[in-house]
């Protein structure tokens, strides 16, 4: 597959750059205008734009989708009534008059739709995954086209392209996985004729649909993945996925306001960040990009000329700490073995929480007990119920998962033991060994999450005088690029 996507590119040898823009990349006037410059500065490099919905439009409309199905369609209208007029503002403000008249009539039968999908929510009181990214694929749709149509007021080839045509995925609603080969396809077939005649494609993120046609979403923040799926199958030579923040930092700048860029990440690397937490790439973004080698340069919208992080296969630069990251909304379950723990009773484990689709997150076992951290509870009473005649099945709430992530960061017993002396006062429950080289987690309760990202930030990536050049400096401990 691999070779074949290679070939694949438009032409062969020619550069394509997949750059995707976040919510607040979109937010408002200013920013989409600095997005046209970000598209314009990659002509040469034919580019390829996809983007989020407006910064919180998904989250309005699940609350919108929540009322409706409450009973509560007038607050449910109004929100997105709301979303509309911000459309329409951005659309007045970017557009002329002719652009603006096409674009309206695009959003306002868009929108009609939206609104007729409140009132048979309201009717039928139910809320399932299925109608919820429905709902939800409308934040994509409509800054797709308000994008596209930006970019051609401002002189550039751009055209829509729906991505519910292109991405194919099973049917696993809210966090639904492409099939590759069928989307592979479709990419290459619909991307690359544009590609060829000078167009440049832009497609909503996040949004997909499955193999009967009906709109699936690849899991919130999934406009990465979107970017990633679409580098892979027409072979980009990079995906720049734009965003708020300078680029990989070796922790969320919102906790630790001294977190420092991460120049260069392995794949590696950055995926076991994303899976453990750091919300700036979807976990499932490096996969594809990984496996057709295409370079992912996560870079800041409001700063477009910075350097940000730049992630590749290359060889790592050595031991070091690269990134403290927390996930939170873990659930820690207990499952005391009745008769042993064997692969029969793994078995049957496995098979239930297959069964109520419950992803588990890191894994220990011990004679007659098997530790499982979950990032839901919503299926924790089923599970139990499934499991009543082999086990005995405990679980606790709000817990969060730190984690410390760096190439071979497991071999160096050094890492563990100053963890261990920094965060030891905290009520550390578990300390998992992950199954990669480069990952060393522990278990606090949530309200303990922020102080030890904090502690730890401190301990492997100490402050420094501002006039210090970081980039020079590196130990066992820490090295921020
Ligand atoms: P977008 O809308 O552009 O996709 P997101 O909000 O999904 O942006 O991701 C960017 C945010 O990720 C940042 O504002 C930052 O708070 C958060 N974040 C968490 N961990 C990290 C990290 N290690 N490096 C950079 N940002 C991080
Ligand atoms: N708009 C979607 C979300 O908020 C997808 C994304 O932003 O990547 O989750
Ligand atoms: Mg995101």
């Amino acid at each position: 597959m691999s070779g074949q996507q290679r070939h694949s590119r438009f032409e062969r040898g020619e550069d394509v750059v997949v750059m995707k823009f976040g919510g607040t990349s979109v937010e408002d006037t200013a920013a989409i205008q600095r997005l046209i410059g970000i598209v314009e500065s990659r002509l040469g490099a034919h580019p390829v734009v996809v983007v989020s919905a407006l910064a919180k439009v998904t989250d309005q409309l699940l609350e919108a989708g929540n009322s409706a199905a409450r009973g509560h369609l007038g607050e449910a209208l109004a929100l997105v009534r709301n979303i509309y007029v911000r459309h329409e503002e951005l659309a007045d403000s970017l557009l002329g008059a002719s652009a603006y008249g096409s674009l309206d009539r695009e959003l306002r039968s868009e929108f009609k739709a939206l609104e007729s999908l409140l009132f048979s929510l309201d009717a039928s009181r139910h809320f399932d995954l299925k109608t919820q990214d429905r709902l939800l694929s409308f934040g994509e749709c409509f800054s797709s086209r308000l994008a596209s149509w930006v970019l051609s007021e401002a002189g550039l080839e751009a055209v829509h392209v729906d991505a519910r045509r292109c991405i194919v995925t099973d049917s696993r609603h809210g966090q639904a996985n492409p099939v590759w080969d069928v989307t592979t396809q479709r990419l290459r077939d619909t991307v690359n004729p544009l590609l060829q005649v000078g167009g440049i494609p832009v497609l909503g993120g996040f949004i997909a649909s499955s193999q009967d046609g009906v709109p699936t979403t690849l899991g919130r923040g999934g406009s990465d993945f979107s970017a990633a799926i679409v580098g892979a199958a027409i072979g980009a030579s990079r995906v720049e996925i734009w965003t708020d923040v300078d680029g990989v930092m070796t922790t969320d700048p919102k906790i630790c306001s001294d977190a420092r860029v991460i120049r260069k990440l392995s794949f590696d690397e950055a995926a076991d960040m994303a899976y453990f937490g750091a919300k700036v790439l979807h976990p499932a973004t490096l996969a594809p990009a990984m496996r057709e080698n295409i370079p992912v340069h996560v870079l800041n919208s409001r700063l477009p000329e910075g350097h940000g992080t730049e992630i590749s296969a290359r060889v790592s630069s050595g031991n070091r700490v690269s990134a403290i990251t927390a996930k939170r909304n873990i659930v820690s379950v207990e499952i005391q073995a009745r008769h042993g723990v064997d692969a029969a009773l793994l078995n049957t484990i496995f098979g239930v929480l297959e069964e109520h689709t419950c992803a588990v997150d890191v894994m220990g076992t011990s004679v007659d007990r098997i530790s499982l951290l979950v990032g839901s509870n919503v299926a924790l009473p089923k599970i139990v119920e499934g499991l009543q005649t082999v086990a005995d099945v405990q679980w606790e709430n709000h817990k969060a998962v730190i984690c410390l992530v760096g190439e071979n960061i497991r071999r160096q017993p050094e890492v563990a033991s100053r963890v261990f002396a920094t965060v030891s006062d905290m009520d550390v429950r578990v300390l998992c060994q992950g199954a990669s080289e480069r990952t060393l987690s522990f278990l606090v309760d949530e309200s303990k999450a922020e102080e030890s990202v904090r502690r730890l930030h401190g301990a492997f990536f100490p402050k420094v005088e501002p006039a210090r050049d970081w980039g020079g400096i590196s130990s066992a401990f820490c090295q921020a690029g």
